[in-house]
């Protein structure tokens, strides 16, 4: 009495982290990438990728009225960013986007550093501007920006799996 419905289960809510050309060239990436395990969250994709300005502009269009755009743009073609896909816990992970932006803290690093002491702007972060890591700041943008960087992934499905038809050994 097989279901005679899909049993697409609800994917995993994943967030898009970058680890951001001021991190990189600092020589970060290594202790970050510990600081995101040791956090309990799963890296389900990373790469290295130079962003080309026009590809910095469109992935920051939504701050193009912004004074600082300009600056945020050159900022981030600067050198290679670090891009990773991240997902935490064995539920659909729902938690996973606003949990990371907790770990990163205020966009600004100097108010990080005094509000946020232990967050990783506060740490590896300088100033408003170069503040070391981003997190996509809702699902929506999480989806756009996953297409953005990794066009062809697939969120795994959540690992909540019905409890049934375990192999049993007679
Ligand atoms: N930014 C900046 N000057 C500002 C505010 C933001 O250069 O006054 C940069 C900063 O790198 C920030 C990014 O623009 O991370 C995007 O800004 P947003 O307000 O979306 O902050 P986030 O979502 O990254 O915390």
């Amino acid at each position: 009495e097989e279901a005679g419905e899909e049993d697409a289960g609800p994917q995993k809510e994943v967030t898009v982290a970058i680890i951001k050309p001021d991190a990189v060239q600092a020589g970060h990436v290594e202790d970050i990438i510990q600081r995101v395990k040791d956090a309990g969250f799963e890296i389900l994709a990373q790469e290295e990728r130079m962003l080309t300005e026009e590809e910095a502009r469109e992935f920051y269009s939504h701050k193009a009225d912004e004074e600082f755009f300009d600056e945020l743009v050159a900022f981030m073609a600067s050198g290679p960013s670090h891009v990773l896909v991240l997902s935490k816990g064995d539920d659909a992970g729902a938690e996973v986007i606003d949990e990371w932006r907790k770990i990163i803290g205020p966009f600004d690093s100097t108010v990080a550093k005094e509000e946020a002491p232990d967050s990783l702007r506060a740490q590896y972060g300088t100033d408003k501007s170069m503040n070391a890591l981003h997190g996509s700041d809702s699902h929506e943008m999480a989806t756009r920006e996953l297409a953005f960087f990794f066009p062809n992934f697939q969120i795994p499905k959540s690992e909540a799996k019905p409890a049934e038809k375990r192999l049993q050994r007679t």
